[in-house]
């Protein structure tokens, strides 16, 4: 046997449950610039070609669109207006006919014409200089007859395979089609894994070089909570991950055995995931992502824009408690009107609530949104900021919501130094929600995108225990909540861990509710805080995990 042959399994970060089997259809990426080489023959033909490419990319993104909802669609709809604009196509066939160049590079030709003449126009115009861009990868692609660049369009299902994908490109996968992700790069807590999750799609992210043995196979099955990629499943296995994952049933309220209260939350991104986290029995929203709502938009929403979006989440949640999170833009989630995108390291940069250092109008006309919708809903709406480091970075925000009669205000510990000085910023905010993804990613200094990295990115390190506990003993000692709304509270043996440091709520992905409140009602508090204390007391993060699971004995009556 070679050793090719050997190879049956590849590994890399299981960051989405489940399993699937199917085909493997890669994600196309752009082809670049084309050369600039001249033709002195066929130039009517080439010519003609040109329109006859931007049509079809018109056409097949207006279709996307309408199969498509909320904020993916408004992309795909701007997009399909500039594959239909004929300055674009006009311009390119002149220089195909003027300067004898090849179709594709008329094209990127002008397209860069336009790009500029939109950028020198500044505001909203020049932010439409990106979308130029992509339709100009489009209509060059289809006139080298290669695939599109992004997520491909089929009607049959497949197992996706990508260097790495956007959040805005995962926010559109459909998972009837899209069976499963696999993935070059990427972290166990990036936000395509926490979409990956959202929406039930298995995923095994940073495999690395070895996606090439992946893409060379027919049919693979990938198991997502094991990591792995399978490269010649049986038919059994087939068969059987076919079978889609049961989601276990969630029992409201969230409770331990002997009947110590613990919120189980709901974290919303897409303002659509509202009404099915609601009826999923969610006790209320503990994380709105807003910049989920308008992932890809170049422009700042408008207020009324805004107030939609909010009011919908509250309705959802009317007489429930909504967590709604100012914009967390920068890092993997740019948003062209408040980060630049030329920063040599933008987890570190001007992300989350530093963005409004620059452009405060954002937020309080964020503020004011969330006030007016507030007003109008029935929901009980609580605010807060991410990525807070500093005691007057929460006195500022608590301050500048009191302004817009915002009073439940609080503050994101995902920052070391928020952590460390929980009690005096818990001293002027209501509350604490602990981010456990990026606290993770701070506190190991591992880059929560980068999949050779993903042995430092867990939540079960000591040191980001210590500061778990840290953060629980300061909003203690002020009678503050202390909640947790990153993917750590998704982890069923976590979850007991963190209620018995003194978390008083949890807030998941909806489909981890029931797992979760399935084994607080079978753990008492005191399993809890034995739990706790035996991971806390543990040197690594395996030591940590084996020592609490060994704590919670629910964990093996409930398999999980
Ligand atoms: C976190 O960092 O844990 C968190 C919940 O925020 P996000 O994942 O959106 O950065
Ligand atoms: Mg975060």
């Amino acid at each position: 046997m070679s050793g090719d042959e050997q190879i049956r399994i590849i590994r890399g970060a299981g960051v989405s449950p489940g399993r699937a089997a199917g085909p493997t259809v890669r994600m196309a990426t752009a082809a670049g610039e084309p050369p600039r080489r001249r033709r002195s023959q066929g130039l009517d033909e080439a010519s003609a070609a040109i329109p006859a490419a931007a049509s079809a990319v018109a056409e097949d993104l207006t279709d996307r669109a309408e199969h498509t909802e909320g904020t993916a669609r408004e992309v795909l709809q701007t997009t399909a207006q500039i594959a239909k604009d004929p300055t674009l196509v006009s311009d390119a066939q002149q220089r195909v006919r003027d300067e004898q160049i090849t179709p594709e590079r008329a094209v990127w030709e002008a397209a860069g014409a336009v790009a500029s003449q939109f950028e020198s126009l500044g505001g909203y115009l020049a932010e439409r200089a990106r979308d130029v861009a992509d339709v100009r990868d489009r209509i060059i692609a289809h006139l080298l007859g290669a695939p599109s660049p992004g997520v491909p369009q089929r009607e049959e299902p497949y197992i996706l395979l990508a260097r790495d994908l956007a959040p805005v490109d995962t926010a559109q996968l459909d998972p009837e089609v899209v069976r499963a992700l696999v993935t070059e790069e990427g972290g166990p807590t990036s936000h395509t894994a926490i979409l990956a999750r959202a929406l039930g799609i298995p995923a095994v992210v940073g495999v690395g070089e070895a996606i090439e043995q992946v893409a060379a196979r027919d049919v693979v099955l990938v198991d997502g909570g094991a990591g792995e990629v399978l490269l010649d499943p049986t038919e059994e296995q087939v068969a059987a991950a076919k079978e889609r994952v049961r989601v276990r049933a969630f029992d409201p309220p969230g409770r331990t055995k002997d009947g110590h209260r613990v919120a189980l939350l709901a974290n919303v991104g897409e303002v659509a995931e509202a009404q099915p986290a609601a009826d999923s029995g969610a006790e209320g929203v503990g994380l709105f992502r807003t910049e989920f709502a308008f992932l890809g938009r170049d422009t700042e929403p408008s207020v009324a824009e805004q107030v939609d979006a909010y009011s919908a989440v509250f309705a959802a949640f009317a007489g429930r408690r909504v967590v709604i999170r100012t914009l967390d833009a920068g890092a993997d989630k740019p948003m062209p009107f408040l980060t630049s995108g030329e920063e040599s390291n933008p987890a570190l940069g001007v992300r989350g609530i530093r963005t409004s250092w620059q452009d405060r109008d954002v937020l309080e006309n964020q503020l004011t949104a969330i006030a007016q919708a507030a007003e109008d809903s029935e929901a009980e709406v609580w605010v807060m900021a991410p990525m807070v480091s500093r005691v007057a970075e929460a006195e500022d925000f608590v301050t500048a919501c009191a302004a817009h009669g915002l009073h439940r205000a609080g503050v994101m510990v995902e920052v070391p130094s928020a952590a460390l000085l929980a009690g005096p910023i818990l001293a002027r905010a209501e509350f604490a929600s602990i981010g456990t993804n990026d606290l993770t990613q701070y506190t190991l200094a591992a880059d929560r995108l980068l999949g050779s990295l993903a042995p430092l990115s867990t939540p079960w390190d000591p040191a980001v225990l210590q500061l778990l506990q840290y953060t629980c003993d300061g909003g203690a000692a002020q009678s503050r909540p202390v909640g947790v709304c990153g993917e750590a509270a998704a982890d069923p043996a976590l979850a007991a861990v963190l209620v018995g440091m003194g978390v008083s709520s949890l807030s998941m992905t909806p489909r981890a509710l029931g797992d979760v409140g399935a084994l607080l009602a079978a753990t008492t508090l005191a399993e809890c805080r034995a739990a706790a204390g035996r991971a806390l007391a543990a040197e690594s993060a395996e030591d940590a995990r084996r020592a609490a699971r060994g704590a919670l004995p629910a964990l093996v009556e409930l398999a999980l």
